[in-house]
């Protein structure tokens, strides 16, 4: 999103002199004078939080000459960066990145018609470029306001092509990474990050951020800040509130799959996540590439060539 200029009046962070900045500006600007069509070929990774979407579609965009629009409905906004996760820019490796971080907390919540608006600009502005649009989505709803004709349909057709890519890692060993990730987090700085957060709002303040005080961590932290929860038990339910989401992201994605019938072509990147939990570093590249990327940008190649 273009800093200084929005279709949707919301407040946006200030200019940075970022990669992504500069090229969410272009898409922005070059949205301006049509609607954002809604029919741009489009790569679009769904998986579980923890999966490794994220690391495909910054692999895809390399290979095939790409740019990622976030669709993750807790990364679209400004701040609390490792609370929730953002790839940082050296993982980005120079591959620009669309609504990622890109609105600010005091809009509230940014509606998923809003969010579809925004993303459908993104990739029509992309592939006006001649680079292809990868979206990488964690969240459902905004998945479904993208790519779905009618929010209410029992089994929505997807209104423009894509190819859909579902990153999967089986469900013991997920839980298992992302417990370890949660502390990973916490080593990281989250619970720091959190603190300043409390310190530097009002509960006014937090109140107006309807989307990003959504993030895991928030409510349990500012529960322990307040005294209300030990660090222990607050880590505790940030674990168990992770797990839950990625049980939840499944049983959506395998909706889309099973129930609408939506073309979902699924990856499985239990190899590499079990050889990073052992420490297997040559390992995790090896199953990455045999199983996620390899068959993952095939897929890509082919669906373009089409
Ligand atoms: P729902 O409509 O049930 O909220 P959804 O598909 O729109 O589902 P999800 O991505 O599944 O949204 O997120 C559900 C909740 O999980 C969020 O409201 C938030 O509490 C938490 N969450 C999701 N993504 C993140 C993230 N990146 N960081 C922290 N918490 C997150």
């Amino acid at each position: 999103v273009a800093a200084g200029r929005s279709p949707l009046r919301i407040p946006l962070p200030p200019p940075t002199t970022t990669k992504e900045d500069s090229c969410c500006s272009s898409s922005s600007s070059s949205s301006s004078s049509s609607s954002p069509t809604t029919q741009t070929p489009m790569v679009v990774i769904v998986g579980a939080t923890g999966t490794g979407k994220t690391k495909l579609s910054i692999d895809a965009a390399l290979a095939l000459g790409g740019e990622v629009v976030n669709a993750d409905k807790i990364q679209l906004y400004a701040g609390l960066d490792v609370t929730t996760n953002k790839v940082s820019l050296a993982d980005r490796r120079g591959v620009p990145h669309h609504l990622l971080g890109a609105v600010a907390p005091e809009a509230g919540e940014l509606p998923p018609s809003a969010f579809r608006s925004l993303a459908s600009a993104a990739a029509a502005s992309i592939a006006a470029r001649r680079r292809v649009p990868v979206v990488a989505g964690g969240s459902n709803s905004l998945i479904h306001a993208l790519l779905a004709p009618d929010r209410r349909g029992y089994r929505p057709a997807l209104r423009a092509p894509c190819c859909l890519l579902w990153v999967d890692v089986d469900d013991a060993l997920l839980a298992e990474y992302l417990d370890r990730r949660v502390d990973d987090m916490v080593a990281a700085g989250m619970v720091d990050e959190l603190r300043e957060y409390f310190a530097a709002t009002t509960p006014a303040q937090r109140a107006a951020h309807a989307g990003l005080r959504k993030a895991i961590g928030v409510a349990e932290l500012g529960d322990h800040f307040a005294g209300r929860r030990t660090f222990r038990a607050a880590i505790d339910d940030i674990k168990a509130n992770t797990r839950d989401l990625a049980v939840a992201q499944v049983d959506k994605i395998r909706r889309m799959a099973d129930a609408w019938g939506w073309p979902v072509r699924r990856l499985d990147a239990s190899g590499a996540v079990r050889a990073r939990l052992d420490g297997a570093g040559a390992e995790e590249s090896a199953c990455w590439e045999r199983d996620v990327r390899g068959p993952g940008i095939a897929a890509i190649r082919g669906f373009l060539a089409d």
